[in-house]
């Protein structure tokens, strides 16, 4: 079996990311979180921030590990000897994209298969960018990010005591 390659932004990372990062886990012998340090994805945590919260989150998952990236995808499969990537699929919003971005990376490399997972039902809705908006109005995240990325969101926006 391959090594899969679960590349992301992760900003920042979620129980919706976690989910399916523990499904690749329990079908390939060896994943690897990728974080992307890419410049310009407007970022609200930076590369280090991401990278801890992301480790730390998936500390549990014995086979996965996480590394940052700022290369391509496919150069990443390269690099660890991977041959699938694993994708996360919500709902039909996402699916444009993936599509998109699946046959273009078997464009530029042939070995390339995307494996897409679903997440359960209850985090089919999680995004990133709703986490970040609930934070910055205080909101309660509790049941949407472990307790690193709560603690990490409430500095950034300035809610700490
Ligand atoms: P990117 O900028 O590469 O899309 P993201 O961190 O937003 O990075 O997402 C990385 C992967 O995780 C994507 O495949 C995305 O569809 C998936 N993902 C994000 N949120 C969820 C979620 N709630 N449930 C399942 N998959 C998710």
């Amino acid at each position: 079996m391959p090594t899969a390659i679960y590349p992301g932004t992760f900003d920042p990372i979620t129980f919706g990311h976690i989910d399916i990062a523990e499904r690749a886990s329990n079908i390939f012998p060896n994943v690897v979180a990728v974080v992307a340090d890419n410049p310009n994805k407007n970022c609200i945590f930076s590369i280090e921030e991401r990278m801890e919260m992301a480790k730390e989150s998936l500390f549990h998952v014995k086979n996965c590990k996480v590394v940052k990236d700022r290369g391509l995808v496919i150069d990443c499969i390269k690099k660890f000897n991977a041959s699938v990537i694993i994708r996360g699929l919500r709902a039909l919003s996402d699916f444009d994209y993936e599509f998109q971005m699946a046959f273009t990376n078997r464009k530029l490399n042939s070995r390339a298969d995307t494996v897409f997972l679903m997440p359960e039902a209850k985090y089919t809705y999680l995004s990133s960018t709703m986490i970040r908006q609930i934070a910055q109005l205080n909101g309660e995240v509790t049941k949407f990010v472990p307790p690193v990325v709560q603690k990490k969101l409430k500095q950034k926006y300035g809610f700490t005591q």
